[in-house]
């Protein structure tokens, strides 16, 4: 039965603890004036190595943040969900940034069966079919393995920018993820523009996604991203057969505070 193959409840976690002025300086929302790097060396300081970045090597966000870590601790740490629908740009990215940094990306795959079993029952191209079914997809590919990976770890760094549109513009750069046991989230360019992105790209030579210049400003999986035209929404080539307020993978989201599962 499909619907019994998703990841154990994320709130039946144990909560993690963390000394009482870490747990301070999260609430306090002083964060929000300090600069990107600011809370990542925040972070490493906190929770190394306990703290990773999750990195999409399909938005010139994570690769920034990869550039900024690495400056601040060459052993920072970084990892990607593998979802084995990713396109070969990605992975010839993921290879480029391994040599460049000479650091190792960890990848984390879906199980298994629980793919094999959803296909099967499903189809290889469910996903078009319906929000149900890319829900499921996205939590067997993605949600559920980034859930494992995040049992691991007291912190995680995301890309999250608030103007990439309606499901991120109430974005913290810092937060307690209560979805993922109580761990750190660190979001510290959630006030940048694309723009400010760009720039950091340019002038620090920073490898990016090459499809970003076929017209792809967010590259996810390959059957899941298309090109957007000009003026056209950051992530309008994400799920563009859905409504915008569907547009999330279940990564960055509360999937009680949606009531979608997802
Ligand atoms: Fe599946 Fe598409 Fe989600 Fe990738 S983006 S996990 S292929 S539904």
């Amino acid at each position: 039965m499909v619907g019994t193959m998703t990841a154990e409840r994320s709130s039946s976690r144990p909560k993690k603890t963390f000394k009482d002025e870490v747990l301070a300086f999260v609430a306090s929302g002083d964060a929000e004036s300090l600069s990107a790097q600011e809370i990542l060396t925040w972070g490493i300081k906190n929770f190394a190595p306990r703290i990773a970045l999750s990195c999409s090597f399909g938005a010139p966000e994570g690769l920034v943040l990869l550039d900024m870590m690495h400056r601040i601790d060459p052993a920072s740490r970084v990892f990607v969900l593998d979802t084995g629908r990713l396109p070969q740009a990605t992975y010839d990215l993921i290879d480029r940034v391994r040599e460049r940094y000479d650091k190792p990306v960890e990848l984390v795959f879906p199980r298994a069966e629980d793919v094999a079993a959803m296909v099967q029952a499903r189809g290889v191209n469910l996903f078009y079919e319906s929000v149900e079914n890319r829900q499921l997809c996205c939590r067997i590919r993605k949600v559920e393995p980034l859930r494992r990976h995040l049992a691991g770890l007291d912190a995680w760094v995301a890309g999250l920018r608030r103007d990439q549109g309606v499901t991120r513009n109430a974005t913290p750069k810092l937060e307690i993820d209560a979805v993922n046991g109580g761990i750190v989230k660190l979001n510290p360019i959630a006030d940048w523009t694309h723009e400010r992105v760009a720039d950091y790209v340019r002038e620090h030579e920073v490898p990016t996604n090459r499809l970003h210049a076929q017209g792809y400003p967010s590259v996810g999986c390959d059957p899941c991203s298309r090109a957007v035209a000009a003026g056209e929404d950051e992530r309008a080539g994400r799920w563009w057969w859905e409504q915008p307020e569907t547009r999330e993978c279940g990564i960055h989201v509360d999937e009680e505070d949606q009531g979608s599962g997802i």
